[in-house]
């Protein structure tokens, strides 16, 4: 393990930090760790700290997590009804874009699944990009003729360095998992012409469910895998060091955090095999139906949910 600091302020805060949440890795078993969340009293970001160490990634992330292995765990109806909220958000993208045919990055592109819907949606696929940290995954997208680019996400800048400029850069469930999210931001930037726009998609820590299971179960902690929680506050603070301005926040349904903060008290407090028949958030389709239909309610009313989605535009120069 090793210390870490609050993205947005760096060491100014470093002192300025208290702990919030104690908790385990309830997902994957990866450690027997306790492992710690403190919130920055300056910006109220909440981060991991201490956190893993690189050499810790491999185990941390084990072969059966989640993203390697989507489509054989989730309940193919779940799927299909993915697929359908995926394509309207990629349509929502395209509105803040200035040109019909824009040049497209996704950070952390996974299988390709956003290069897929996009090009469903009248882009081309040479000004489709994608960069992935699996070497074997960005081989098969190269084979399917994406733009497939190998690196972290901090590595964006360098890896990307002699393409031309893009307009639409998405990052979905990645800036949480990262060493270095303000590094991310500043190099995301730099690969946007001016005037276009940057979609982060991220868990936000002013929400019903986080409050309610805050001090160990909340899904959203993702032990000990997510290392920066933001909200739409310190996300604006994290943009602007960037040069991003906030030009729209939207809140979208977080069901599987809601069934995680479920599965997690009852492993804890009763059963780990009751937990898991229970309470899979990829496989209990009533419950990914009840959570996501009370989670758009409440953003219909104005409410927070645990996931947010922001869109920063670059300045003009
Ligand atoms: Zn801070």
């Amino acid at each position: 393990m090793e210390p870490a600091e609050c993205a947005v302020c760096r060491a100014s805060a470093a002192n300025a930090a208290v702990e919030v949440a104690r908790g385990l890795d309830f997902e994957y078993d990866t450690s027997d760790d306790t492992f710690s969340m403190v919130e920055c009293q300056t910006c109220r970001t909440i981060y991991l700290n201490p956190r893993p160490t690189a050499e810790e990634l491999a185990r941390i992330y084990p072969h059966n997590y989640y993203s390697y292995n989507y489509s054989s765990r989730v309940n193919p109806l779940a799927i299909k009804i993915k697929d359908f909220l995926d394509k309207n958000k990629s349509k929502g993208w395209l509105k803040f874009c200035r040109t019909d045919n824009p040049r497209f990055l996704d950070i952390g592109c996974g299988n390709g699944r956003n290069l897929e819907i996009l090009e469903k949606l009248g882009l081309s696929r040479q000004n489709l990009y994608g960069l992935e940290i699996k070497n074997e995954t960005v081989d098969k997208l190269k084979e399917r003729g994406f733009n497939a680019f190998l690196g972290a996400a901090e590595e964006a800048a360098l890896q990307l360095k002699n393409e031309d400029p893009f307009d639409l850069i998405v990052i979905l469930q990645v800036l949480e998992h990262v060493k270095d999210p303000d590094l991310v931001m500043k190099s995301l930037a730099h690969l946007l012409k001016p005037e276009a726009v940057l979609v982060v998609e991220t868990p936000n820590v002013d929400s019903l469910d986080c409050n309610l299971f805050k001090k160990r179960y909340w899904g959203g902690y993702h032990f000990p895998r997510h290392w920066y929680l933001f909200n739409q506050e310190s996300l604006a603070k994290l943009g602007a060091k960037a040069g991003l301005q906030v030009i729209s926040v939207k809140y979208l349904p977080a069901q599987t955090f809601w069934i995680y903060s479920l599965h997690h008290i009852v492993k804890e407090k009763f059963s780990p095999k009751l937990a898991g028949a229970l309470f899979d958030p990829f496989r209990n389709l009533f419950l990914l139906s009840v959570f996501t239909a009370f989670d758009i309610l409440r953003a219909k009313l104005g409410f927070s949910t645990s996931n947010i989605q922001v869109v920063f535009q670059k300045s003009q120069s």
